[in-house]
């Protein structure tokens, strides 16, 4: 038992043959996380609209046949198919209309047919619909053309949803379409998982808040506002826990309060190589958590594990890391968490690269890019600029991170590469 996509403890992950804490691919570690996720217990029944960005914690059941009845999906004729000519017209009497909410009622004799309109119920005798445009008007008749086929145009009862069916699956995410097609089921609530609840808090002496002078060396924290932003963006419930000093108690009593309010802790700072030291050694007392070096740039070093129940994820400190680390390690793990299931992977695509980049091969990298699409409809992406992971207006800059993989070299422009778009993300 030393493989590592077997480990079922982080110790047993630690010891397993294939980790290497000094040099962690991406995916790997993604996927060591990924075993040790489990959603959260505890749901809630909220109204309709309460569930946006929620995740549905019971699958949603249809009380009824969507459509509930056989009816048009087009302007046009109703008719029996058999009353049509294999060949030349037909003439059929019009008997009536159907519409939208007001059915046609009366019954119909052989050879006659109705006007019906988009989303008006079929009646029973009828099974066939014509576009108004394929058929002449003759008086009180129509003169329809040979070549039509039994059943067109006709949207059957339950061929969406089935009475009794799933129509929408526990773990989904609730957005606008997954609004709607609830309402349009007559539901007004449903259950959903709970919130999660994220701790954060960042550590470092030269931290400094708004409002407080700075003094030599001494900057403003921001990775809490980032991590703020980037939490906001779903619906946990954030407890902001400040700035830490890094004073083992101060820590330490950070940690302990942090895992006691949440389901999950993320701090930024304090995992590099120095600080990871008294960090590493406190948090093998209050827990069991692995540090990384991840090969990928930026966002080396990188812790995850457990304290008590929270799952804890130690960032980078360096501004740019802690966005990069975000996205393509953390936001994934609150999802699932949060209950989601499956959650998409974050969608890439190939443009043309028109800068020349830098890259050393042995790591991944999440360079800041700028995609557009030119004048022939081609994407392309040209570098941010300057690349240093404290540059945090090169993410502000950015819409996207251009992604080069380990084996990947300096890339001459001219070169396709992959991009991950941001927007949607930020
Ligand atoms: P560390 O990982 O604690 O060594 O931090 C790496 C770099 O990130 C240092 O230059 C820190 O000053 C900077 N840094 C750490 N935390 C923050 C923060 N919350 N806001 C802005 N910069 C930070
Ligand atoms: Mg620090």
């Amino acid at each position: 038992m030393n493989d590592l996509s077997k480990a079922k403890t982080l110790t047993e992950a630690s010891s397993a043959d294939d980790y290497d804490p000094n040099s962690m691919p991406v995916d790997q570690a993604r996927a060591l996380i990924r075993q040790f996720l489990t959603p959260i217990d505890g749901t809630l029944r909220v109204p309709v609209r309460s569930a946006l960005n929620r995740v549905l914690a019971q699958d949603v059941i249809s009380p009824f046949n969507v459509p509930a009845h056989n009816n048009s999906a087009m302007d046009g004729y109703a008719l029996r198919f058999s009353d049509l000519h294999a060949e030349g017209e037909t003439s059929l009497r019009i008997a009536g209309t159907a519409f939208a909410g007001k059915p046609y009622t009366g019954t119909l004799a052989g050879g006659e047919a109705i006007r019906i309109m988009t989303g008006a119920k079929l009646p029973d005798s009828l099974d066939t619909i014509v576009m108004q445009e394929r058929v002449r008007a003759e008086g009180a008749n129509i003169l329809v053309p040979a070549g039509q086929k039994k059943a067109q145009h006709v949207r059957y009862a339950g061929e969406d949803l089935k009475a009794g069916a799933s129509a929408l699956m526990r773990g989904q995410l609730v957005r606008a379409a997954e609004l709607g097609l609830i309402a349009s089921l007559g539901i007004g609530e449903v259950s959903v998982f709970r919130p999660l609840r994220v701790a954060f808090f960042s550590t470092g002496d030269e931290l400094r808040s708004i409002g407080t002078p700075l003094g030599d060396g001494d900057i403003y924290d921001s990775n809490r506002y980032t991590l703020y932003g980037m939490l906001k963006r779903m619906e946990f419930d954030l407890y902001d826990l400040g700035v830490v000093r890094d004073d083992p108690a101060a820590v330490e009593r950070a940690f302990v309060e942090a895992s006691r309010i949440g389901d999950v802790v993320i701090s930024s700072g304090g995992v590099s190589v120095g600080d990871a030291d008294f960090v590493k050694q406190m948090l093998n007392k209050l827990g069991e958590v692995l540090f990384w070096k991840i090969a990928m740039k930026p966002g080396r070093p990188l812790a995850y594990g457990k304290i008590g129940k929270a799952h804890f994820f130690g960032l980078p400190g360096n501004p740019v890391a802690v966005m990069v680390t975000f996205y393509q390690f953390v936001r994934d793990a609150l999802m699932t968490l949060a209950g989601q299931t499956p959650i998409p992977p974050l969608p890439t695509l190939p443009a043309v690269c028109t800068s020349a980049l830098k890259k050393a091969p042995g790591r991944t990298e999440f360079q800041r890019g700028i995609l557009s699409c030119d004048s022939n409809g081609a994407w392309t992406v040209q570098a941010t600029g300057e690349q240093g992971s404290a540059i945090l207006s090169s993410m502000s800059s950015a819409n996207c991170f251009i992604i080069l993989p380990t084996a990947q070299g300096d890339v001459a422009p001219g070169t396709t590469v992959q991009v991950q778009v941001l927007e949607g993300l930020i």
